[in-house]
């Protein structure tokens, strides 16, 4: 089937051009003067293509008549200055085809408003309406500049397992891998892969072997947490980005992240006009503002000890006072980047004894070379650190954690042979979605959020 998208035709296509479109009805009108009015959506675009259809096409009584939203159509005609405000063009239609009706009274996406509640319970169709159609394509657009960044840069892509048998420093709790029968006893000699395996929790330590080899790479793949938070922030399944760059310290790390954000907020700005606009309308009056703000401002960096003195010396309570050796929670990152400094914070030098072994160790001996990004009503955005990249001082970390040395053989063998100091990050893609779009709920910025107990469609 030749068909223009209907993004082409309402921005290139000169007046008075024969054009055919293809989409699904969202209005229908019918004029007292023998016409009736359908607005088109494709997908390519948020407008739609208004068509003009007038009661003399032979179909007009039999099928134009009867269309109502949701319905697709095939529509040939020409291409015409519109009367109209708000849009350049329309289609006078010499030929409305319709290929499927959509019930009127069952077809769940009417022409009104519907809570974002609602619309996660109908996720197979909610991409057909303004927002999802919007959240896709920046999506989209957001994917294809994370590529581009890095590609630019001469970082290569390389794809880490799914299936692993290393739990990646329990950044959180697995999900199991097996074909054992769950009524029996488990018995993992006899599994598929003769010994327990999970869902990747990071790709990061098969990221680090190859930029020991390759110089700079990055990963972008699924990722899956069986931790139990139920917040707008987590999902079961996201989608990370983790580079990882050999010869490269802290500051070095630092410097990506920061140039990296910049670059997919530049991108996304200047490739999704028309989707920012709506966000910025329709979801968070502050997005654009946002987004400008940031690609424009350098990062402030400041230590985690730096962090801790800052809250502890803040005139507010807090749900967790923050003292040295906690974690900091949502409230002290949000605090930190909305009121504190009203932009990015990148926080380093975390206490050793909350974070993963494979950070490295600092001469003070109490903090290792970890990274947070954080953004204003996100929090953090991007972990990351600098490797330890001495053997000996690994092995006395992974001990300390009580990880058997034997089960990371090939991830020591880093540190035996060729050593070198390397650093990476990653970055949740549904939280960069989130943070550009506005949408308040990582449920919205995915096709199909896992999360617990919920694995509809
Ligand atoms: P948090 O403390 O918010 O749970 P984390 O410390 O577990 O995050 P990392 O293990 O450092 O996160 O993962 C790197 C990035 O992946 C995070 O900065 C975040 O952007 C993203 N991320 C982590 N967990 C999730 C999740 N459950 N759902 C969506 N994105 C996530
Ligand atoms: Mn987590």
């Amino acid at each position: 089937m030749e068909r223009t998208l209907i993004t082409d035709v309402i921005t290139n296509v000169a007046p008075q051009t024969a054009v055919t479109i293809a989409g699904w009805i969202r209005t229908v009108r019918a004029s007292k003067g023998g016409f009736s009015f359908l607005n088109v959506n494709d997908g390519s675009c948020m407008a739609n293509l208004q068509v003009v259809a007038d009661d003399k096409l032979d179909n007009y009584g039999t099928d134009i008549a009867h269309l109502t939203a949701g319905c697709s159509v095939v529509v040939t005609g020409t291409l015409v200055e519109s009367p109209a405000k708000g849009q350049r063009v329309e289609l006078h239609a010499d030929r409305v085809q319709v290929l499927g009706l959509a019930d009127a009274d069952t077809y769940p996406i009417q022409p009104k408003r519907h809570t974002f509640e609602f619309l996660r319970t109908q996720a197979h169709l909610r991409v057909r309406t303004n927002t999802f159609g919007a959240v896709a394509r920046v999506r989209s657009a957001i994917s294809f500049a994370i590529h581009e960044f890095f590609q630019q840069r001469g970082f290569f892509y390389v794809n880490t397992p799914i299936i692993t048998a290393s739990d990646c420093e329990g950044a959180g709790e697995m999900f199991r891998v097996t074909t054992l029968d769950p009524a029996a006893p488990a018995d993992h000699s006899q599994d598929f892969f003769g010994q327990p395996t999970f869902l990747t929790v990071s790709g990061q330590l098969e990221g680090e072997t190859y930029a020991c080899g390759l110089g700079n790479i990055y990963t972008f793949g699924p990722t899956f947490r069986a931790e139990n938070s139920n917040t707008p922030r987590h999902l079961a399944e996201f989608w990370m980005i983790e580079p990882e760059m050999a010869f490269c310290d802290l500051t070095g790390d630092a410097d990506l992240a920061e140039d990296f954000l910049k670059h997919i907020f530049a991108a996304t700005l200047q490739r999704c006009p028309e989707d920012m606009a709506f966000f910025n309308e329709r979801i968070d009056k502050t997005v654009l503002a946002t987004l400008e703000h940031i690609i424009d401002t350098p990062f402030e960096r400041i230590t985690y000890t730096q962090a801790i003195e800052l809250l502890a010396a803040a005139d507010r309570k807090w749900d967790y006072p923050p003292h040295w050796g906690a974690d900091l929670q949502t409230e002290h990152e949000r605090f930190l980047t909305e009121q504190t400094f009203n932009r990015p914070v990148i926080i380093t030098d975390y206490p050793a004894a909350i974070k993963p072994f494979y950070m490295r160790l600092s001469d003070d001996g109490k903090t290792v070379a970890a990274m947070d990004v954080l953004v204003p009503k996100i929090g953090e955005i991007i972990g990351g650190a600098q490797r330890e990249e001495r053997l000996d001082v690994l092995d006395s970390r992974m001990t300390a954690a009580g990880l058997d040395l034997d089960d990371y053989w090939w991830f020591r063998d880093l540190r035996r042979y060729g050593t070198a100091p390397h650093a990476g990050f990653g970055l949740g893609l549904e939280r960069t979605i989130q943070f550009a779009t506005g949408m308040a709920n990582i449920r919205d910025v995915i096709p199909y959020p896992r999360t617990p107990r919920s694995a509809e469609f």
